[in-house]
């Protein structure tokens, strides 16, 4: 028997039923239909076409980009939230988006893929167009090495043969895939050095892919990204058709940059800060343009969309401006690090550490931060207040990193601590881990009534 109707109808149900309960975003409605009829995902996905955004870091704010061109041009589209970018969510979603014969109710689809989960979905997505943004190493405990993170990739692209691959050119592990795939490719990559004063980094793929000798760099942008080579076999950095050329203005809030592409270059305003997101612009500009977006389209795209769920929101209950950002891992709280210190202007630092599931169980990587690159801001940062279940750990770190103690301060409570952001006249910058984003968020609404966007 044909089993993708009741499956559909059976997601719908739950769906609807957690709904009606106050209970959304579980990953239960794609469960029940995936347990009904296992490769219902293919079936759904067949007539839609798809985006598909994967990589370590940045997945979230390019998949934000590339919906807001799908948003400003009128398109007939849906995309998954961050939160549901396994497989079940992903069902769900496509299930929500159909009838219960399992006709599409939209023509596109913008997709967040977990990059552990791209092996299986990819294979029932069949996407037109797949954006690899970087790979890192993640929190250990949850994805081991990032030799493993490649090939579950890899293997997932392989059974998308005919999907346009958008590759960033300046990390050695993900221009890799190209020579092992017959995709067609499209590299993108940033030309120049994004910081003044860099954070030094251990790297996450310090040798050759192929014959593991130790690359060279002409520049770093950050971390392992840039122009590498492989003095002994050649590998390098592949030539990226869509380039940042100048990096023109960088300030809190946004960025300017020159994108080329084709030999024609565009000034691009990104509404987001840091050296990152010039990265998840540049491959947003690059999957849009190869998608069938104008160039106008795509630059549009990246000054005009809302900043997404946990990536540097700012808040104007205090004294002065509070911002926060999420960090989840080494290489994303150095880039959030090389950023801030980059400022101008007097700050003081909130560092929120919690090591429930969600965060990462595993806190070692703290270690792998550079907080040392804090002193490098003299007198322009006035304090560090300490927080979150493992505020001890985090104070450690930083008294080892060198942080004096008359400037760290550790603040259990969090009530008490939002009475120190709001009363500080310096602006603070507030950098959580995951779940004690959610919990900031949640007494902050409370307290100020700030709405819970992500709803
Ligand atoms: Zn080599």
């Amino acid at each position: 028997m044909n089993m993708q109707i009741p499956a559909i109808i059976a997601c719908k149900l739950t769906r609807l039923a957690l709904r009606l309960m106050g209970r959304g975003g579980t990953a239960l409605p794609g469960k029940v239909a995936l347990r009904i009829c296992p490769n219902l995902l293919g079936y759904l996905a067949k007539n839609v076409k798809t985006v598909v955004i994967t990589g370590t870091n940045g997945k979230t704010t390019s998949a934000r980009i590339v919906e807001q061109a799908f948003i400003q041009t009128g398109k007939s589209y849906f995309a998954n939230k961050s939160g549901a970018n396994l497989i079940t969510g992903i069902t769900a979603e496509f299930a929500a988006h159909s009838t219960i014969f399992g006709r599409p109710k939209c023509e596109y689809a913008v997709i967040e893929c977990d990059e552990a989960a791209t092996k299986a979905i990819v294979r029932q997505l069949r996407p037109s167009l797949v954006l690899v943004t970087n790979i890192f190493r993640d929190q250990l405990d949850r994805y081991g090495e990032v030799a493993h993170t490649l090939e579950n990739i890899r293997i997932g692209l392989s059974a998308a043969p005919e999907a346009t691959l958008c590759l960033n050119a300046d990390c050695s592990l993900t221009a890799s895939l190209a020579a092992e795939l017959p995709n067609r490719t499209v590299f993108f990559g940033v030309d120049v050095p994004i910081y003044k004063n860099r954070v030094s980094e251990v790297s996450d793929a310090p040798y050759c892919i192929r014959c593991k000798s130790e690359y060279e760099y002409d520049y770093v942008t950050y971390a392992h990204l840039g122009g590498y080579r492989c003095p002994k076999c050649g590998y390098s950095r592949p030539k990226p058709r869509v380039s940042v050329t100048r990096i023109l203005s960088q300030t809190a809030d946004s960025s300017r940059i020159e994108i080329t592409a084709d030999g024609a270059s565009h000034t691009a305003d990104i509404s987001l800060p840091g050296g990152f997101n010039i990265y998840n612009a540049v491959g947003a500009f690059t999957a849009l343009t190869e998608f069938g977006f104008s160039a106008s389209e795509a630059l549009s795209a990246l000054g005009g969309f809302e900043c997404a769920f946990g990536r540097m929101e700012k808040f104007d209950f205090g004294l002065s401006p509070i911002r926060m950002i999420l960090v989840k891992n080494p290489a994303g709280c150095n880039q959030v690090l090389n950023f801030l210190t980059n400022l101008d202007g007097d700050a003081v630092f909130v560092i929120c550490l919690n090591d429930n599931y969600a965060d990462g169980t595993d806190i070692s990587w703290i270690w792998d931060v550079n907080f040392e690159v804090l002193l490098g801001m003299g007198e322009s940062l006035k304090k560090v207040l300490v927080s979150g279940i493992r505020a001890d750990d985090m104070a450690l770190r930083l008294i080892y990193a060198g942080i004096p103690d008359s400037m760290l301060e550790v603040v259990y409570d969090y009530d008490e601590l939002i009475e120190r952001m709001a009363s500080s006249e310096t602006p603070v910058f507030v950098m959580p881990t995951y779940t004690a984003m959610l919990d900031l968020r949640r007494r902050l609404s409370e307290k100020f009534g700030v709405s819970n966007f992500w709803e």
